[in-house]
């Protein structure tokens, strides 16, 4: 039988992928991210924050609104390492 299910393939290929060179900032934590290589692997998801480990489409950094008032993993605990700071102790 032809085996040809491709789903990732079909996925990445249908996902908009930006120009190399283009920069753009994680909505979390502000910093720079990281420009994937087209890859069925990313899922669709061009962008890696290398702070907060996630990764993002062109989709998601087009609604920053999605992320308004929401923290990753590294801004809980950057907030919690602040918080949790007691030069008294
Ligand atoms: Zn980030």
């Amino acid at each position: 039988m032809e085996q040809d299910k491709k789903p990732y393939q079909f996925l990445y290929e249908t996902y908009p992928w930006p120009e190399p060179g283009t920069e753009r900032d994680c909505p979390y934590s502000g910093v720079p991210l990281q420009l994937n290589k087209k890859h069925p692997g990313y899922n669709g998801k061009p962008w890696t924050c290398p702070k907060c480990i996630h990764y993002f489409s062109e989709d998601d950094l087009d609604n920053p609104g999605k992320y308004k008032g929401l923290d990753c993993d590294y801004t809980l605990r950057e907030k919690a390492e602040s918080s949790a700071a007691d030069p008294g102790e």
